[in-house]
């Protein structure tokens, strides 16, 4: 099959590394409108499920992409200066840079070409071929042009947010809310390297009018964080890597394919970062576009029917669960009052997935703590087992 790939990010790569490992006569070209070295932003999470995936289709690139992560069991709710500690959360952590180089490795290695520095926003640049594959992000150039036919959805959220690092190494994937007299500051944070912490910022927009955020420079906002989080910070410096304020955007389609055009990765759908799951959507998003090829052939209508058909379940739950959370991050303010246990245990509960009896199985030091200040909650798992 010819096939063209828009968009070197994970789907895009894993995607043609899967179709040309499979069968090295496919012509396949990746093209990238970003140079080979540039990376936005500093690390991404996995959590153990996520990565098995990877492993089981493709373990020589797991090795790769795991080469140079770290991984921690830790993760910490910070409320009202308390650490709470939750147990068993398994992380795996690692530079996106690190992760693509991997897979531009893995791609050149059975014969996956990739081009650099070449912005594709029509698929009349590609010429003729059996497959386009728009894996070009959640702003995709591809999926605006047609639409009309998409029908995408677009739900730009309320929170503005900053993808800064940090030398700080948070080993516990830890979660940390600041109260000061403009209101509510919130960090996601993550050491993914021996060396860096990824260091998330989240304000809410009255928060953020009220600070003046919204009039300050990239340095001066750099500075207003540093300060709220100097307590989490210890003398470590924020360091900022385009990391200007945006807002975050759901992506939704209801349509993934027209043509032979199919959308993929964040293009397609995006997760949110408080769920961590972006990168591992667009990595199960590859796998069933392969997946529906090794069933259907090169009959393209019936494998992206197929694709569909595989995909959209999982997809579609994954995205529901990003969004309750995302909801959660937005609507904190009743919550503030709530205790450090009170306040993580809402944040564990906070899918409507996990009842009081989940708690106890993952975290039964949470669970306990939580009975004792809320006993009422023992009734909701049949009196007091
Ligand atoms: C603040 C933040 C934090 C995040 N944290 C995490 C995390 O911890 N864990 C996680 O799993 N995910 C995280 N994500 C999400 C993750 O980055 C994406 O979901 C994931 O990279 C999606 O992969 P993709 O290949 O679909 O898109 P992308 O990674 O966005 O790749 C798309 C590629 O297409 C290229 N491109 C765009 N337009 C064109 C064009 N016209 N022509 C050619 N090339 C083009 C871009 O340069 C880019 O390289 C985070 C995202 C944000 C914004």
């Amino acid at each position: 099959m010819k096939i063209r790939v828009i968009g070197g990010g994970p789907a895009g790569l894993f995607y043609a590394y899967l179709m040309k490992r499979d069968d090295p006569s496919h012509d396949i070209v990746v093209y990238e409108r970003d140079p080979e070295n540039a990376t936005y932003g500093w690390g991404v999470v996995f959590s153990d499920v996520a990565l098995n995936f990877v492993r089981d289709i493709a373990p020589e690139v797991y090795d790769a992409m795991t080469h140079n992560q770290v991984v921690f069991d830790e993760m910490a709710v910070v409320h009202q200066a308390t650490h709470v500690t939750l147990a068993h959360n398994t992380f795996h952590r690692m530079a996106r840079i690190d992760l693509l180089k991997a897979l531009h490795q893995q791609c050149r290695k059975v014969g996956v070409s990739i081009e650099f520095d070449s912005k594709v926003e029509d698929v009349a640049q590609l010429g003729e071929c059996d497959l386009v594959v728009a894996a070009d992000g959640a702003n995709s150039a591809i999926r605006t042009k047609y639409k009309e036919f998409f029908e995408p959805e677009l739900d730009v959220r309320p929170n503005m947010l900053a993808w800064y690092g940090t030398t700080q190494l948070f080993q516990a994937l830890s979660l940390i809310f600041r109260q000061n007299e403009d209101g509510l500051v919130i960090s996601h944070t993550y050491q993914f390297s021996p060396t860096h912490s990824t260091f998330l910022v989240e304000v809410d927009p009255e928060t953020f009018r009220k600070a003046g955020l919204d009039r300050m420079s990239e340095a001066e906002s750099l500075a207003y964080c540093e300060k709220v989080f100097a307590d989490d910070l210890k003398g470590h410096k924020l360091l900022s890597n385009k990391s200007n304020w945006f807002q975050y955007t759901i992506v939704k389609n209801k349509r993934w394919h027209y043509k032979n055009i199919v959308l993929l990765g964040d293009a397609l759908r995006t997760g949110h970062p408080s769920v961590g799951s972006g990168t591992r959507l667009a990595l199960q998003d590859s796998i069933a576009l392969y997946e529906a090829f090794k069933m259907c052939g090169a009959d393209v209508p019936s494998m992206l029917a197929k694709f569909v058909e595989i995909r959209q379940p999982g997809s579609d739950s994954l995205q529901k669960a990003a969004i309750k959370s995302t909801e959660w991050y937005e609507h904190l303010g009743p919550k503030l009052h709530l205790d450090p246990i009170s306040f993580a245990y809402d944040y564990v509960t906070r899918s409507g997935r996990v009842d009081h009896a989940e708690v106890r199985k993952r975290d039964p030091e949470l669970a306990a703590a939580y009975e004792k200040l809320h006993p009422e909650v023992l009734e909701t798992v049949g009196a007091a087992k």
